[in-house]
């Protein structure tokens, strides 16, 4: 095997959890192996000129860890790159707008009173960390993208889903596994943790077992919905339609990062 054989253990790992955040990304893999481990279908390949592992997590916590600790354990990756969408928590995040984690806290954990409220017993703080480099590579790429949108999006998408000026933020996000639609959970979600950007459903999970392991950890999350009433129905509507596209572009640029 040469070094740049694609199915040779491919040290980064791309996750997503639906079909439709990875789907332009699996039709331009080449080469492309697929291995079926635990339930889900692992695409070893080469993409855009990278030896990568595709997978979908599937959704929630528990998928997500399921599906971290494959790639670790039998696919010996070194890095996992989540790609996604998420729910805002912050009037300041709009629809369009890409989130980069800095941190991430399980909104549903509660070991109270035995443990601090949100603090996952057996850990000493209450949020995951991702890694400062990647996660700084994954700035980059996302400022690339969105600063020349025009490029790559229709002006029929960008004046439906308002994309016109999409903004790139780093911070909290909140994983739990629910998907938040409801105007009284956002607020409370938000009282609790004031600085939260997003909210999704496997980003702390993923960021759990790879700080257990020791394995570089970044994620993007295109804001797809308000996590309030209508959630639901934005974010259908922008999974189909842009999520995909975004999601593609931005690991691209990522990739090319990671050259120099
Ligand atoms: N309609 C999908 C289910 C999506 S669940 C299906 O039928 O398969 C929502 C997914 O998007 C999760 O993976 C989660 O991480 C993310 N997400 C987007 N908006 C969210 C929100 N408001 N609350 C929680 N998760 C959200």
């Amino acid at each position: 095997m040469s070094a740049t054989d694609p199915h040779q253990a491919p040290r980064l790992a791309i996750v997503a959890a639906l079909q439709e955040e990875v789907s332009h990304i699996l039709e331009h893999m080449q080469s492309k192996r697929c291995e079926l481990v635990a339930g889900r279908s692992f695409w070893t390949a080469t993409y855009h000129e990278h030896p990568v592992v595709v997978v979908l997590s599937g959704i929630g916590k528990v998928a997500a860890a399921i599906t971290a600790t494959t790639l670790i354990e039998r696919f010996g990756v070194k890095e996992i790159l989540f790609t996604g969408v998420a729910g805002s928590l912050d009037t300041g995040v709009l629809v369009g707008d890409v989130v980069i984690g800095s941190h991430f806290i399980q909104h549903d954990m509660d070991a109270s009173p035995l443990f601090a409220r949100y603090l996952v017993p057996g850990y000493d703080e209450m949020s995951f960390k991702s890694n400062v480099q990647l996660s700084k590579r994954l700035k980059l790429a996302s400022s690339k993208v969105l600063e020349n949108l025009e490029r790559y999006v229709s002006e029929e998408i960008v004046s439906k889903f308002k994309l016109t000026r999409p903004r790139m933020h780093s911070g909290l996000v909140l994983s739990g596994d629910q998907f938040v639609s409801n105007d009284a959970l956002r607020e409370s979600l938000k009282e609790s943790h004031p600085l939260a950007l997003v909210v999704e459903m496997e980003g702390a999970a993923l960021a759990q077992v790879c700080q257990d392991y020791g394995i570089d950890f970044c994620l993007m999350r295109t804001v797809s919905d308000g996590a309030g009433e209508h959630a639901a129905k934005d974010f259908t509507a922008f999974l189909h339609e842009v999520a995909s596209r975004y999601s593609a572009l931005i690991v691209r640029a990522y990739l090319d990062i990671n050259d120099r």
